[in-house]
């Protein structure tokens, strides 16, 4: 019973938090289940192909933005970079990489093993990609600024650049690439994958809710919805990123000692950073409004994890508890009350709907298409040594 239970708020809470960047999922889903009806189990299964069309759009948009600027950055001879395979065994954990993991052993599931080792001989760059790799870049004039940058891949292989040998790092060293790390994990993936993707599915069910509306109440809801939406897409998730990816990094490292030097050296560079960011008569430009409250989220946050340093003050943070949940169960609400008084949405919520996802499928199709190569091509790069945490079957071995 009480695992019942807790399945079962699970699935409330997933509901809630999808439904928050995904109206019309969760519109179409209840007037389904309330209505019964044939048209809309059509529209449900729409709003489910819009859902996962844009989210390959992006992820493959992602792959190739990333992968083109670290070819143009790192992997290019003209770059001057002198690169160096790291055994990415070092800093492989499966926890943060189970996507592409979980996949592959599905497909080789599905296929069966002859069947998936032919597959892999075809289409190396999909079943056989090291889901991280890490080099070591070094240049005569002028390293990494920072000391680790990186390049997340939700399609393929994630790249990491240091600008030194891991154990040669100090605590703060460490720390920047322990951020970096972060962002390429899978978590970091998901939380840039629905940032761009709540662009979409979010003025997708602001249309359908407009046209669905047919008392004041919507228009009031719908117009909150709005606000909050602009807000949660276009300024608080790119700035959650960079405060999720600070947790990350400081709960990883070796004690409480680090914790707190690392932690208040943050503090200090990004005052000067900020200071930094003011106007300056000689340098007239502005400085952009997202980065100023970028770094004073950080500061407060660091500010706060430095207060209550201790296992239980600084728990794990996920971007969608921090962005959903507030507003995620009166939208839920008002979704559900949406699906109960539209018997059938009007044409042009209709148009909307169809039109986007017509839209999706063509730019899911023709994004993943171009985007093979440039992963192939990454994957590829040579002077790699295999890393002794993927098994010769491209499955990785879990180390923990
Ligand atoms: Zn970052």
């Amino acid at each position: 019973m009480k695992r019942l239970i807790q399945k079962l708020t699970e699935w409330f809470l997933l509901a809630v938090n999808v439904g928050s960047y995904n109206p019309a999922l969760i519109i179409s889903f209840a007037a389904m289940i309330i209505h019964r009806s044939l048209f809309w189990i059509v529209i449900f299964i729409g709003a489910i192909g819009l859902h996962f069309a844009v989210q390959i759009t992006i992820d493959s948009a992602i792959s190739i933005r990333n992968l083109k600027a670290a070819k143009r950055e790192f992997l290019d001879v003209e770059t001057g970079f002198s690169l160096k395979g790291v055994d990415d065994a070092t800093f492989f954990n499966t926890k943060d990489f189970p996507h592409i993991l979980d996949n592959r052993r599905k497909l080789k599931e599905i296929f069966g093993n002859a069947e998936f080792i032919e597959a892999q001989a075809n289409t190396p760059w999909l079943f056989k990609a090291h889901p991280l790799r890490v080099f070591i870049a070094s240049k005569d004039a002028g390293g990494i600024i920072g000391g680790a940058k990186a390049y997340v891949n939700p399609r393929g292989p994630s790249l990491v650049f240091l600008a030194k040998q891991p154990d040669l790092l100090n605590a703060t060293q460490r720390f920047v690439l322990l951020h970096e790390l972060e962002h390429v994990s899978v978590r970091g993936a998901a939380h840039l994958t629905f940032g761009y993707g709540c662009r979409i599915w979010g003025l997708v069910g602001i249309l359908f809710i407009c046209s669905a509306a047919s008392s004041w109440i919507h228009w009031v809801a719908v117009t909150v919805y709005s606000v909050e939406w602009l807000l949660k897409c276009f300024y608080v998730m790119p700035i959650m990123r960079e405060v999720i990816a600070d947790n990350g990094a400081l709960l990883k490292l070796a004690n409480e000692h680090e914790q707190r030097m690392v932690g208040s050296d943050l503090v200090e560079v990004f005052r000067d950073h900020k200071q930094a960011l003011r106007p300056v008569p000689p340098n007239p430009k502005v400085p952009s409004f997202r980065k100023s409250g970028e770094l004073m989220w950080r500061i407060n946050y660091l500010e706060g994890f430095l207060k209550r340093l201790s296992p239980a003050g600084a728990a794990p943070l996920y971007f969608y508890q921090m962005t959903s949940l507030r507003f995620g169960i009166p939208y839920f609400l008002l979704f559900v009350h949406l699906a109960y008084v539209t018997r059938q949405p009007s044409v042009w919520g209709l148009g909307v709907l169809l039109t986007s996802l017509a839209v999706f499928i063509v730019a899911a199709y023709q994004v993943t298409k171009n985007a093979i190569p440039v992963n192939r091509d990454v994957n590829d790069y040579p002077g790699q040594p295999a890393s002794p945490s993927i098994s010769a079957d491209g499955i990785a071995v879990d180390k923990s």
